[in-house]
């Protein structure tokens, strides 16, 4: 049976005086994926920080593994299994051990060592450059050191900010097919897109537009609904 990892209810935030979340509701299930479809500005980066501690929520509740950490800090979550991948995913200013180190800082010495040979092993072409800046690599590849250092602290629940951006379609692909890979261990995702693409992946989908969750359900019935089909897939077939 499904159990309930992490649940958001009523999240309502903003930036000063000004609203963009009107009362957000979201859960993922253990080992779920929730893709979190949404076009620019409709609130995805400012409900995932939130979610992360980064945003304080104005109203409403954010509950993890039974905890509330409506109001804990961004390092409390982290500590308790959320991590969080930004849009630019890594530190270019920084190497990629140094970047994956960060992504782990919570993690015990030794288990850090065998976490870091895990994910090298995942991700070959950035194993054999730990020493270079981030900032040397491909977008492609920069996009990889984020994934992996988002790893590095063997969370429960990724949360990741349209890990899509400024990629090229061949990379998306390869974005999907490791997340993919780390899906199937039972890791919970929680993906914000606008690329449909990354559907391939989801268990569930939510919709937000201007700041509110309009559709809630599976791929299928969100391609089953012609009004969401034509907003979300361009067709009308
Ligand atoms: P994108 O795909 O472009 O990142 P998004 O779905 O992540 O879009 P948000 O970045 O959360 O959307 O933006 C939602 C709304 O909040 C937009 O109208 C945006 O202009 C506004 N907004 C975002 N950041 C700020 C800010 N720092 N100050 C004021 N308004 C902001």
């Amino acid at each position: 049976m499904a159990s309930e990892i992490f649940s958001a209810k009523n999240l309502q935030t903003g930036y000063g005086r000004v609203q963009v979340l009107w009362g957000a509701d979201l859960q993922v299930q253990r080992a779920q994926t929730v893709v979190l479809l949404g076009a620019n500005g409709a609130g995805k980066t400012t409900l995932i920080k939130t979610i992360m501690g980064l945003i304080k929520p104005w109203q409403g509740e954010i509950v993890f593994e039974g905890a509330d950490l409506t109001h804990a800090r961004t390092d409390k979550r982290v500590r308790a299994g959320i991590s969080y991948m930004s849009e630019i995913g890594c530190f270019p200013g920084l190497s990629i051990d140094e970047n994956i180190r960060i992504g782990g800082q919570f993690t015990p010495a030794e288990r850090l060592r065998e976490r870091m040979d895990e994910l090298y092993e995942v991700f070959p072409a950035i194993a054999t450059r730990r020493k270079a800046l981030a900032s040397s690599l491909s977008g492609g590849q920069r996009k990889m050191v984020g994934i992996a250092k988002a790893l590095a602290g063997d969370p429960k629940l990724l949360v990741m900010d349209e890990p899509s951006a400024g990629l090229s379609p061949l990379f998306v692909q390869e974005v999907i097919q490791v997340l993919g890979r780390f899906r199937n261990t039972g890791l919970s995702l929680l993906i914000a897109e606008q690329n449909i693409k990354f559907l391939e992946l989801a268990d569930h989908v939510v919709t937000l537009s201007g700041g509110r969750v309009g559709f809630s359900g599976t791929v299928e019935a969100l391609h089953a609904d012609d009004a969401l089909r034509r907003a979300y897939f361009g067709v009308t077939g």
